[in-house]
Protein backbone atom coordinates (compact mmCIF):
# COMPACT_ATOMS: atom_id res chain seq x y z
CA UNK A 1 0.00 0.00 0.00
CA UNK A 2 1.63 3.31 -0.74
CA UNK A 3 1.64 6.15 1.89
CA UNK A 4 0.30 9.11 0.35
CA UNK A 5 0.34 12.16 2.84
CA UNK A 6 -1.25 15.87 1.57
CA UNK A 7 -0.60 18.73 4.27
CA UNK A 8 -3.63 21.03 4.26
CA UNK A 9 -2.99 24.98 5.40
CA UNK A 10 -6.84 26.11 5.57
CA UNK A 11 -5.21 29.65 5.97
CA UNK A 12 -3.87 29.73 2.80
CA UNK A 13 -5.99 27.25 1.08
CA UNK A 14 -3.17 24.80 0.30
CA UNK A 15 -2.27 21.50 -0.23
CA UNK A 16 1.11 19.96 -0.26
CA UNK A 17 2.07 16.70 -0.86
CA UNK A 18 4.19 15.31 1.84
CA UNK A 19 6.57 12.23 3.34
CA UNK A 20 4.41 10.24 5.71
CA UNK A 21 7.12 8.75 6.98
CA UNK A 22 9.02 11.92 7.94
CA UNK A 23 8.09 14.15 11.02
CA UNK A 24 5.53 17.06 10.23
CA UNK A 25 4.04 17.95 13.29
CA UNK A 26 5.66 19.85 16.09
CA UNK A 27 4.97 18.07 19.61
CA UNK A 28 3.21 21.12 20.80
CA UNK A 29 0.67 20.77 18.20
CA UNK A 30 -2.60 20.94 20.00
CA UNK A 31 -4.01 17.78 18.68
CA UNK A 32 -0.62 15.92 19.63
CA UNK A 33 -0.66 16.44 23.34
CA UNK A 34 -4.24 17.19 23.57
CA UNK A 35 -6.02 15.67 21.73
CA UNK A 36 -8.24 18.57 20.38
CA UNK A 37 -9.22 17.69 16.93
CA UNK A 38 -11.57 15.95 14.78
CA UNK A 39 -10.93 13.10 11.67
CA UNK A 40 -12.80 11.03 9.48
CA UNK A 41 -11.83 8.12 7.66
CA UNK A 42 -13.50 7.25 3.70
CA UNK A 43 -13.27 4.02 2.25
CA UNK A 44 -12.22 4.60 -1.42
CA UNK A 45 -13.27 2.08 -3.51
CA UNK A 46 -12.45 1.63 -7.31
CA UNK A 47 -14.59 -0.04 -10.01
CA UNK A 48 -12.60 -2.27 -11.78
CA UNK A 49 -14.30 -2.52 -15.21
CA UNK A 50 -15.80 1.09 -15.46
CA UNK A 51 -12.07 2.78 -13.38
CA UNK A 52 -14.60 4.91 -11.57
CA UNK A 53 -13.71 5.89 -8.11
CA UNK A 54 -15.95 6.35 -5.79
CA UNK A 55 -15.25 8.03 -1.75
CA UNK A 56 -18.15 6.17 -0.12
CA UNK A 57 -20.42 8.76 2.04
CA UNK A 58 -18.57 11.35 0.90
CA UNK A 59 -21.09 14.00 1.01
CA UNK A 60 -22.08 12.22 4.74
CA UNK A 61 -18.61 12.16 6.44
CA UNK A 62 -18.22 15.33 5.37
CA UNK A 63 -21.22 17.13 6.84
CA UNK A 64 -20.66 15.03 10.16
CA UNK A 65 -16.74 16.97 9.75
CA UNK A 66 -18.52 20.39 9.76
CA UNK A 67 -20.90 19.23 12.71
CA UNK A 68 -17.86 17.92 14.51
CA UNK A 69 -15.86 21.33 13.48
CA UNK A 70 -18.83 23.33 15.06
CA UNK A 71 -18.91 21.18 18.33
CA UNK A 72 -15.16 22.05 18.88
CA UNK A 73 -15.51 25.43 17.75
CA UNK A 74 -13.25 25.07 14.88
CA UNK A 75 -13.39 27.46 12.25
CA UNK A 76 -16.06 25.80 9.65
CA UNK A 77 -13.80 23.81 7.17
CA UNK A 78 -14.27 24.54 3.35
CA UNK A 79 -15.35 21.67 1.62
CA UNK A 80 -13.32 22.81 -1.66
CA UNK A 81 -10.55 22.64 -0.03
CA UNK A 82 -10.56 18.99 1.89
CA UNK A 83 -12.03 17.86 -1.52
CA UNK A 84 -9.28 18.84 -3.01
CA UNK A 85 -6.88 17.38 -0.06
CA UNK A 86 -8.77 13.68 -0.83
CA UNK A 87 -8.57 13.79 -4.46
CA UNK A 88 -5.14 14.22 -3.91
CA UNK A 89 -4.37 11.13 -2.30
CA UNK A 90 -6.39 9.52 -4.39
CA UNK A 91 -4.51 10.74 -7.60
CA UNK A 92 -1.17 9.81 -5.63
CA UNK A 93 -2.35 6.18 -4.92
CA UNK A 94 -3.62 5.73 -7.60
CA UNK A 95 -0.42 6.59 -9.82
CA UNK A 96 1.87 4.20 -7.70
CA UNK A 97 -1.19 1.52 -7.40
CA UNK A 98 -2.94 1.38 -10.59
CA UNK A 99 -4.58 -1.70 -9.77
CA UNK A 100 -5.67 -0.64 -6.01
CA UNK A 101 -9.64 -1.04 -6.15
CA UNK A 102 -9.85 -0.26 -2.18
CA UNK A 103 -8.42 1.74 0.21
CA UNK A 104 -9.27 4.53 3.07
CA UNK A 105 -8.41 8.13 3.44
CA UNK A 106 -8.08 9.50 7.12
CA UNK A 107 -8.26 13.24 7.21
CA UNK A 108 -7.65 15.47 10.09
CA UNK A 109 -8.45 18.64 11.48
CA UNK A 110 -6.51 20.21 14.32
CA UNK A 111 -6.29 23.03 16.41
CA UNK A 112 -2.63 23.36 15.87
CA UNK A 113 -0.85 25.98 17.56
CA UNK A 114 -1.08 29.65 16.07
CA UNK A 115 -3.52 28.65 13.95
CA UNK A 116 -5.51 24.98 12.43
CA UNK A 117 -4.11 22.84 10.47
CA UNK A 118 -4.74 19.74 8.26
CA UNK A 119 -3.39 16.69 7.14
CA UNK A 120 -5.00 13.66 5.00
CA UNK A 121 -3.59 10.23 4.63
CA UNK A 122 -4.46 7.13 2.61
CA UNK A 123 -4.50 3.93 4.88
CA UNK A 124 -4.78 0.19 3.74
CA UNK A 125 -7.77 -2.10 4.14
CA UNK A 126 -6.05 -4.40 6.86
CA UNK A 127 -6.25 -8.49 6.76
CA UNK A 128 -8.01 -8.35 10.09
CA UNK A 129 -10.98 -6.17 8.08
CA UNK A 130 -10.96 -8.73 5.52
CA UNK A 131 -10.92 -11.64 7.56
CA UNK A 132 -14.05 -9.80 9.75
CA UNK A 133 -16.25 -8.83 6.65
CA UNK A 134 -15.40 -12.75 6.09
CA UNK A 135 -15.75 -14.49 9.29
CA UNK A 136 -17.63 -11.94 11.57
CA UNK A 137 -16.57 -11.00 15.29
CA UNK A 138 -17.17 -11.44 18.60
CA UNK A 139 -17.46 -8.74 21.47
CA UNK A 140 -17.55 -8.59 24.98
CA UNK A 141 -19.52 -5.34 26.27
CA UNK A 142 -18.19 -2.71 28.44
CA UNK A 143 -19.54 0.20 30.62
CA UNK A 144 -19.37 3.59 28.51
CA UNK A 145 -19.51 5.03 32.06
CA UNK A 146 -22.58 7.72 31.62
CA UNK A 147 -26.25 7.38 31.28
CA UNK A 148 -27.96 7.51 28.14
CA UNK A 149 -28.80 10.95 26.39
CA UNK A 150 -26.43 12.46 28.37
CA UNK A 151 -25.28 14.23 25.37
CA UNK A 152 -27.79 17.47 25.31
CA UNK A 153 -27.59 18.16 29.22
CA UNK A 154 -23.49 18.14 28.93
CA UNK A 155 -21.99 19.36 25.33
CA UNK A 156 -18.51 19.31 27.05
CA UNK A 157 -18.62 16.21 27.05
CA UNK A 158 -17.92 16.66 22.92
CA UNK A 159 -20.49 12.92 22.38
CA UNK A 160 -21.34 12.51 18.81
CA UNK A 161 -18.55 14.67 17.31
CA UNK A 162 -15.69 12.83 16.16
CA UNK A 163 -12.75 14.06 18.02
CA UNK A 164 -9.30 12.35 18.07
CA UNK A 165 -9.34 11.72 21.46
CA UNK A 166 -9.55 7.96 20.84
CA UNK A 167 -7.70 6.82 24.01
CA UNK A 168 -10.58 5.28 25.81
CA UNK A 169 -11.48 3.83 22.20
CA UNK A 170 -8.30 1.84 22.09
CA UNK A 171 -8.28 0.82 25.43
CA UNK A 172 -11.76 -0.87 24.94
CA UNK A 173 -10.51 -2.54 22.00
CA UNK A 174 -7.12 -3.97 24.16
CA UNK A 175 -9.42 -5.10 27.16
CA UNK A 176 -11.59 -7.04 24.54
CA UNK A 177 -8.47 -8.52 23.20
CA UNK A 178 -7.13 -9.32 26.65
CA UNK A 179 -10.85 -11.41 27.36
CA UNK A 180 -10.62 -13.35 24.05
CA UNK A 181 -12.90 -11.35 22.25
CA UNK A 182 -12.52 -9.20 18.80
CA UNK A 183 -14.14 -5.77 19.34
CA UNK A 184 -16.63 -4.62 22.44
CA UNK A 185 -19.60 -3.17 22.30
CA UNK A 186 -20.32 -0.25 24.77
CA UNK A 187 -23.51 0.53 27.17
CA UNK A 188 -24.90 3.24 28.70
CA UNK A 189 -24.25 3.18 32.78
CA UNK A 190 -28.13 2.43 32.92
CA UNK A 191 -27.95 -0.16 30.24
CA UNK A 192 -29.15 0.90 26.62
CA UNK A 193 -26.83 -0.33 24.13
CA UNK A 194 -24.63 2.13 22.53
CA UNK A 195 -22.30 1.50 19.70
CA UNK A 196 -18.72 -0.22 19.28
CA UNK A 197 -15.31 1.77 20.05
CA UNK A 198 -15.12 2.23 15.97
CA UNK A 199 -18.12 1.46 14.71
CA UNK A 200 -22.23 1.35 14.86
CA UNK A 201 -24.68 -1.40 15.81
CA UNK A 202 -27.25 -2.73 13.55
CA UNK A 203 -29.82 -5.60 14.59
CA UNK A 204 -32.34 -7.16 12.57
CA UNK A 205 -35.58 -8.51 14.13
CA UNK A 206 -38.04 -9.65 11.96
CA UNK A 207 -38.16 -7.74 8.83
CA UNK A 208 -36.60 -4.28 10.37
CA UNK A 209 -33.34 -3.12 11.24
CA UNK A 210 -33.26 -1.37 14.40
CA UNK A 211 -30.15 0.75 15.25
CA UNK A 212 -29.82 2.73 18.65
CA UNK A 213 -30.82 6.28 18.52
CA UNK A 214 -27.87 8.53 18.08
CA UNK A 215 -29.20 10.92 20.51
CA UNK A 216 -28.95 8.05 23.35
CA UNK A 217 -24.54 9.15 23.29
CA UNK A 218 -22.67 7.86 20.27
CA UNK A 219 -21.52 8.89 16.95
CA UNK A 220 -23.59 8.90 14.13
CA UNK A 221 -22.50 6.83 11.65
CA UNK A 222 -22.04 7.11 8.25
CA UNK A 223 -22.22 3.91 6.95
CA UNK A 224 -25.41 2.83 9.24
CA UNK A 225 -27.41 5.76 7.75
CA UNK A 226 -26.71 4.58 4.13
CA UNK A 227 -27.54 1.24 5.48
CA UNK A 228 -30.95 3.10 6.64
CA UNK A 229 -31.39 4.73 3.17
CA UNK A 230 -30.80 1.30 1.37
CA UNK A 231 -33.57 -0.58 3.85
CA UNK A 232 -36.35 -0.44 2.24
CA UNK A 233 -34.86 -1.32 -0.84
CA UNK A 234 -33.57 -4.63 0.29
CA UNK A 235 -37.33 -5.28 1.99
CA UNK A 236 -36.50 -4.27 5.70
CA UNK A 237 -37.64 -1.29 7.91
CA UNK A 238 -34.98 0.72 9.81
CA UNK A 239 -36.03 2.04 13.24
CA UNK A 240 -33.84 3.66 15.76
CA UNK A 241 -34.39 2.05 19.10
CA UNK A 242 -33.17 1.80 22.86
CA UNK A 243 -31.96 -1.69 22.79
CA UNK A 244 -30.18 -3.71 26.20
CA UNK A 245 -28.38 -6.08 25.69
CA UNK A 246 -30.94 -9.19 25.53
CA UNK A 247 -32.33 -7.86 22.22
CA UNK A 248 -28.56 -8.35 21.07
CA UNK A 249 -28.37 -11.52 21.38
CA UNK A 250 -31.76 -12.44 20.78
CA UNK A 251 -31.98 -11.23 17.63
CA UNK A 252 -32.29 -12.31 13.84
CA UNK A 253 -28.44 -10.97 13.09
CA UNK A 254 -26.27 -8.33 14.48
CA UNK A 255 -23.36 -6.38 12.75
CA UNK A 256 -21.10 -3.70 13.80
CA UNK A 257 -20.94 -0.98 10.55
CA UNK A 258 -17.91 1.57 9.99
CA UNK A 259 -16.59 2.93 6.76
CA UNK A 260 -13.32 0.66 6.34
CA UNK A 261 -14.99 -2.56 8.01
CA UNK A 262 -18.72 -1.75 6.31
CA UNK A 263 -20.79 -4.74 7.60
CA UNK A 264 -19.47 -7.13 10.19
CA UNK A 265 -21.42 -9.94 11.51
CA UNK A 266 -21.16 -9.63 15.56
CA UNK A 267 -21.37 -13.39 16.21
CA UNK A 268 -21.19 -13.84 19.87
CA UNK A 269 -21.39 -11.37 22.63
CA UNK A 270 -20.27 -12.03 26.00
CA UNK A 271 -19.87 -15.43 25.19
CA UNK A 272 -23.71 -15.76 23.13
CA UNK A 273 -24.00 -17.09 20.11
CA UNK A 274 -25.75 -14.88 17.84
CA UNK A 275 -27.72 -16.19 15.10
CA UNK A 276 -26.09 -15.54 11.31
CA UNK A 277 -27.59 -14.11 8.60
CA UNK A 278 -25.31 -14.52 5.95
CA UNK A 279 -27.39 -13.74 2.82
CA UNK A 280 -28.14 -10.03 4.24
CA UNK A 281 -24.37 -9.82 5.26
CA UNK A 282 -23.48 -9.97 1.98
CA UNK A 283 -26.02 -7.28 0.87
CA UNK A 284 -25.40 -4.77 3.12
CA UNK A 285 -21.24 -5.22 1.97
CA UNK A 286 -22.53 -4.57 -1.21
CA UNK A 287 -24.65 -2.01 -0.40
CA UNK A 288 -21.84 0.08 1.47
CA UNK A 289 -19.18 -0.60 -0.95
CA UNK A 290 -21.52 0.65 -4.15
CA UNK A 291 -21.55 4.21 -1.66
N1 LIG B 1 -18.79 5.04 16.27
C1 LIG B 1 -17.50 5.32 16.50
C2 LIG B 1 -17.06 5.64 17.89
C3 LIG B 1 -16.58 5.35 15.43
O1 LIG B 1 -15.29 5.63 15.66
C4 LIG B 1 -17.03 5.05 14.13
C5 LIG B 1 -16.13 5.06 12.98
O2 LIG B 1 -15.02 5.45 13.01
C6 LIG B 1 -18.37 4.75 13.93
C7 LIG B 1 -19.24 4.77 15.02
C8 LIG B 1 -18.89 4.42 12.55
O3 LIG B 1 -18.89 5.58 11.76
P1 LIG B 1 -18.78 5.51 10.18
O4 LIG B 1 -19.82 4.54 9.73
O5 LIG B 1 -19.08 6.88 9.73
O6 LIG B 1 -17.42 5.05 9.84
Amino acid sequence: MTDALVLIDPSTSTVEPADLRAPQLPVDDLSAHRGDGIFETVLVRVDESSDEVVVVSRERHFARFRSSAAALDLPDPDPELWDRALDAVIAEVRAARPGSTEFGIRYTYSRGLDAPRGWAFSVPVGDSVLRARQEGVTAVSLDRGYDAYLGSKAPWLLIGAKTISYAINQAAGRYAAERGADDSLFVSHDGVVLEGPTSNLIIRRGDRLLTPDPAAGLLWGTTQRLIFDHAEALGLDAEYADLRLGDVVDADGAWFVSSMRTAVALTCLDGNPINHDDELTQQLQNVITRG
